[in-house]
Order: C-alpha cells, then sequence, then structure tokens
C-alpha cells in the first residue's frame, strides 16, 4: 500500500502531481506513474524504480494537462515492472489504486470471459475493466464507479478519470486512506495530506465508504449508502 495524488485545476497538474509524489516518497515503493488527459486522450508515463526517473520522462514527453492521477506502487500483485505500474487503463478508463482487491481472480476470470484482455498482473486491472464494463450500461462516470465497488472485496484508495471528461475526478476510500485538498479554483486527492501542502491547507477527509466527484470548482462527497453529505 503506498501512494496516491490526483488534481484538477486550470494549470498544468504534471508538477503538483510529481511533487505529491515526491512527497510520499518516505511510505516506500518500488514503481511509480502519472496519467493526465490532454484533448480527450490519456498521456500515460510510468517507470519502476524512483520518481525521479518518472519526473525526467514527463518532462521529455511534455506530459500536460488540467487533470490527472499520479501513483507509487509497493507490488502486492504481480512484479514491480513498468507493465504492473499504475496507472490501469480500460478504454477510455485510468485508475489509480492503493490497497488489495482481495475477491480479484475471479472478477478476472469474470471480465475474461466478457472480452477483456488483461496486460498486467495487478489486482487493480480489474477495477479499470469493471468501471469500462458498467459504463457501458449506466453512461456516467460516477454511476460506473459507484456500481463497480460493489463488486469488490477488499481494502482501496482510488482515483479514476475518464478521457472524454477533461473536469471531472473520482475518488473512493475503504480500508485505505484518502484525503481531498481543497484549493481556489482547484482541487486535489492526497493518500496524505503531507502530499498536498504546497498547493493547500484545506482538508476534507474521506471516511470509509465515501466517495466523491471532483471538479476544479466543486466537490461532492456521498456515504457509503449514496447519501450526499455535508462536510465541515
Ligand atoms: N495491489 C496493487 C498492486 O499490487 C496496489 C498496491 C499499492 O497499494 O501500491 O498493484
Amino acid at each position: 500500500m503506498c501512494g496516491i495524488v490526483g488534481a484538477v485545476a486550470e494549470r498544468n497538474v504534471t508538477a503538483i502531481l510529481l511533487e505529491g509524489l515526491k512527497r510520499l516518497e518516505y511510505r516506500g515503493y518500488d514503481s511509480a506513474g502519472l496519467a493526465v488527459i490532454n484533448n480527450s486522450n490519456i498521456i500515460r508515463e510510468r517507470r519502476s524504480g524512483k520518481v525521479r526517473e518518472l519526473a525526467q520522462a514527463a518532462s521529455q514527453n511534455k506530459v500536460y494537462g488540467h487533470l490527472g492521477i499520479a501513483h507509487t506502487r509497493w507490488a502486492t500483485h504481480g512484479a514491480p515492472t513498468q507493465d504492473n505500474a499504475h496507472p490501469h487503463v480500460s478504454g477510455d478508463i485510468a485508475v489509480v489504486h492503493n490497497g488489495i482487491i482481495e475477491n480479484y481472480e475471479e472478477l478476472r476470470h469474470e471480465l475474461t470471459t466478457q472480452g477483456y484482455v488483461f496486460v498486467s498482473q495487478t489486482d487493480t486491472e480489474v477495477v479499470a475493466h469493471l468501471v469500462h464494463r458498467e459504463l457501458q450500461h449506466t453512461h456516467d462516470l460516477f454511476a460506473a464507479v459507484k456500481k463497480s465497488v460493489t463488486y469488490l472485496k477488499g481494502a482501496y484508495a482510488l482515483g479514476i478519470i475518464r478521457a472524454s471528461e477533461s473536469s471531472r475526478l473520482i475518488a473512493v476510500r475503504k480500508g485505505s486512506p484518502l484525503v481531498i485538498g481543497l484549493g481556489i479554483g482547484e482541487n486535489f486527492i492526497g493518500s496524505d495530506q503531507l502530499a498536498l501542502l504546497p498547493v493547500t491547507n484545506r482538508f476534507l477527509y474521506l471516511h470509509e465508504g465515501d466517495m466523491a466527484e471532483i471538479y476544479r470548482d466543486e466537490v461532492k462527497v456521498y456515504n457509503a449508502e449514496g447519501q450526499a453529505i455535508e462536510y465541515p
């Protein structure tokens, strides 16, 4: 279990994501990655090894976007390779995950029989494919994530984005920590508030089972029963 950072802003979020990951390095990790949305495409960089190497790759390839998610991985399922590094992608969906999906084998089997092709050994990839599958029925990212988590057993903090939506970040917290950082005209997620201190000092701590829809100017939080909740 390691680190997640996410951001939606008017400015380019790549530097915010990378600085956040550096601040989470103390937790230990074996690989790192990020994805941003640019022109309705998912731009992804991943490296086994240090955040420094990821930062070099992001700068060389001019990774730019106003919405993004990033991850440091402590491998639990699958070797610490670049292919197993997060974010994991299914079609237009990108996912970062901290924790363990305990029933991933049965989900993997089910999704494979439905035609999904797995390209990593991680438990996390089932989440990306589940959200993609549910999106075909619900046509709404939040509804698709909400339905997908009902299939999951285990511990998960999730950050999820979609190529066609350049201003919405979905976050879920169950069994792994996740906080929301509130900025002015920009908002963030992080597995630890420390990751977000350069950009805000206002935080909203998600409770177990909470899900959030995060936009530049708005944060909506729902409890495990799906009721909208007001946070102080
Ligand atoms: N279980 C996932 C994996 O092995 C996430 C590990 C983590 O929390 O970093 O990829």
